[in-house]
């Protein structure tokens, strides 16, 4: 069986007791409505998929975006700095350490991946500076920032929630050297279904080479805008030579289309421990 896209109106069928279903969290509008795949359900087949992709199962990759404070943040990208250390100490109290998804992958390939959570923080917004990455240095975890390479220095343009600042060049390359994984979400925030084929391309490669320039070092993943992703997406970001993408919906067997676990204020440790569960449980019912 091939990697099935959900559409949002049935997202991993029919058991999903909803990290945005309502009942436990509303869906971020950030991610916008099921529009990203019109209703349909793309697969692609088992043989587009490496053979190693489809052995043994990833440990959950949690999906951050802010960590502020803040009065409004209608489309729940943002994390208190207290809940969000309170989110890092329940992961190291359990024995799990965070790491960049370039180390998680490498980890997995090596066998020593069980004891490790993948952390990512999409869009680059400069609050990782200073309520993110003095945390994580404290506790030895490292994690993945995915950066809209058109918009540096600038704000969250895209969206019509609060401005937040994002990460200037200096910062960026101040984050890369303490050993985050810099990675990209394209030239422009933009969901990739929507562009011909061209545009797809040039977002994949003009992103990359504009980060690679800067950073001095090798940008290997891709993150997704919105989480809106279909098989031609997937195959254009592995086709220019991505090592990897990060999706959200997706059943996460393919490394170019991993699937994330959405983290947001209201995730307390019991809350973090049925969303592991749940990931696990996920896992363990892959084909
Ligand atoms: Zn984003």
């Amino acid at each position: 069986m091939g990697i099935v896209w959900t559409g949002m109106a049935q997202p991993y069928g029919t058991a999903w007791p909803g990290l945005w279903a309502g009942s436990v969290d509303k869906r971020p509008a950030e991610f916008g409505p099921s529009r990203l795949i019109g209703g349909a359900e793309p697969s692609i087949s088992p043989a587009d998929e490496p053979p190693s992709e489809r052995q043994g199962r990833m440990p959950p990759v949690l999906m951050y975006h802010s960590v502020e404070e803040y009065r409004e943040d209608p489309h729940l990208v943002t994390v208190t700095p207290a809940r969000f250390l309170s989110q890092m100490r329940w992961l190291e109290s359990r024995g799990l350490r965070g790491v960049a998804v370039s180390e998680l992958l490498a980890a997995k390939a090596a066998g020593r991946h069980r004891r490790m959570v993948g952390l990512t923080f999409d869009d680059g917004y400069a609050d990782f500076v200073w309520q993110v990455l003095p945390v994580l240095t404290q506790m030895g975890f490292t994690a993945t920032v995915f950066v809209v390479a058109g918009e540096i220095g600038g704000s969250n343009s895209w969206d019509d929630g609060p401005r937040k600042p994002l990460m200037t060049a200096d910062q960026l390359r101040a984050v890369a050297a303490s050993g985050v994984e810099i990675a990209s979400h394209g030239v422009q925030h933009l969901a990739l279904p929507q562009l011909a084929y061209d545009e797809l391309v040039w977002q994949l490669t003009e992103s990359r080479s504009l980060l690679e320039d800067l950073l001095q070092r090798p940008v290997r993943g891709y993150a997704y805008p919105y989480g809106h992703v279909t098989p031609r997406e997937v195959r254009a970001v592995r086709a220019g030579g991505y090592d990897y993408g990060c999706a959200i919906w997706t059943s996460g067997v393919d490394r170019h289309a991993l699937a994330r676990t959405y983290i947001g204020e209201r995730d307390n440790g019991l809350r973090m421990r049925a969303k592991f569960v749940r990931h696990r449980i996920r896992q363990r019912n892959l084909p």
